[in-house]
């Protein structure tokens, strides 16, 4: 079943006119009929049973659905920008493991360079692979991807947990499944292809980032931001409403 998100807060009973661009995906591309229905995420998170409306000129709401796809723990990750498909692949798949805000790192050894306007439009294509993740994987709200931030602003993202991964330490630091506690807020810090150097280890340490391991391997940055998600979601999610609570 196809789900879309709309900005506003929004009530069951309610008739819902989204932007033309979903409408058209809606009807034209997903070719859904008057009166299919489909998943409406609010912008206050709310999930709602929907139809398509009979001359297809809206969305009827048509009950709440008490459904949070929502991991327990905020997770933001600070990511080493990488080139092409493989940072789409990384946008796409920290977007279903349920990274919450996606802020991209210019460092030292990052070889994307994006700057002024270019940095913008980046950042608009790169929220649309978010919000496209989002909606196949039903998440109950799009996780943010920021403009690209250098190392040095690093501080202004942290959260009740900071961990920086260095490939250089993978078998000194502990790793990072031993390190996450319960908390509400998590940040990672992955390097780029060319890692981090000691100097900006030493940044980020004083910044408030603990190193961590990822394991024995050095791991490519795309497979490293998913083991960090992954662990999030191995050390910090509840079990389902239906699992079995240990
Ligand atoms: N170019 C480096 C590897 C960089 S991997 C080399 O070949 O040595 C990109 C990023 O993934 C690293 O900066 C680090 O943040 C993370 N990473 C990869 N493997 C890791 C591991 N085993 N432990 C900790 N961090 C790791």
């Amino acid at each position: 079943m196809q789900q879309i998100f709309i900005p506003q807060r929004a009530c069951a009973g309610q008739v819902v006119v989204p932007e033309e661009a979903v409408m058209h995906h809606l009807l034209r591309v997903v070719r859904l009929k008057p009166l299919e229905h489909l998943r409406v995420v609010d912008g206050d998170r709310q999930c709602f049973e929907a139809e398509i409306t009979e001359e297809s000129d809206g969305i009827r709401l048509l009950s709440a659905v008490e459904e949070n796809s929502e991991l327990d723990v905020e997770v933001t990750l600070l990511a080493g920008m990488i080139k092409g498909e493989r940072w789409d692949w990384l946008l796409q798949k920290c977007t279903e493991l349920g990274v919450s805000r996606i802020v991209p790192l210019k460092s030292q050894r990052t070889v994307v360079r994006i700057s002024g306007e270019k940095a913008a439009q980046k950042q608009q294509r790169w929220q649309k692979i978010v919000e496209q993740a989002a909606r196949q994987c039903r998440r109950s709200r799009v996780p943010q991807v920021t403009e690209p931030v250098s190392l040095n602003q690093a501080a202004a993202w942290r959260s009740e947990q900071n961990f920086v991964a260095w490939e250089d330490e993978r078998l000194h630091s502990a790793r990072l499944v031993s390190l996450l506690q319960p908390a509400r807020s998590v940040t990672v810090v992955i390097g780029p292809e060319g890692g981090f150097s000691p100097s900006e280890i030493e940044l980020l340490k004083q910044a408030g980032y603990q190193c961590c391991s990822l394991g024995r391997r050095i791991l490519r940055a795309e497979t490293a931001a998913v083991y960090a998600l992954c662990a999030c979601n191995f050390v910090l999610e509840e079990e389902t409403a239906d699992g079995q609570v240990d």
